[in-house]
């Protein structure tokens, strides 16, 4: 068997947030030479329907059609780099690295925290003990 005519129909629809939707269709149908093939031929036509869809909606006058169309590049919220579509957020690789970053900021908190209540324990150690003076002090200041 030889293929000799190819043809390819694309729709796409997106809603328009507001109760109704966009929609744009492509019917290509291509013939094609017995040296070439056939199913390359037809990633080709696709494509070509694929560029002319999307084009139309993002055309549209509506924002979220034309957001629909454009949808923003998901990116690794570590390292900032495109993800595939079987990530989340973030690369696995990354997500070792920032546990490993968060990890390690909680135990430098956590020593700063250490140090800073012996620095403030020590502190209280060289106050005299004036326990009831204050009272007394405050009595003679005071105008009545
Ligand atoms: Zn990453």
């Amino acid at each position: 068997m030889r293929v000799t005519q190819i043809s390819v129909e694309l729709e796409k629809r997106v809603s328009d947030g507001d109760y109704g939707s966009e929609r744009s269709q492509a019917t290509l149908t291509a013939w094609i030479e017995p040296t070439e093939d056939s199913l390359e031929c037809l990633d080709q036509l696709m494509a070509q329907a694929r560029v002319q869809v999307e084009a139309d909606l993002r055309a549209s006058k509506n924002l979220k059609v034309r957001r629909a169309v454009n949808p923003e590049r998901r990116l690794c919220s570590e390292c900032k780099r495109p993800l595939a579509d079987s990530e989340d957020y973030e690369h696995e690789a990354c997500g070792e690295i920032r546990k490993e970053r968060r990890a390690r900021e909680e135990e430098e908190r956590r020593e700063r925290y250490r140090l800073e209540r012996e620095e403030r324990q020590r502190e209280l150690e060289k106050l005299p003990v004036a326990v009831g003076l204050a009272e007394d002090e405050d009595d003679e200041k005071s105008p009545f």
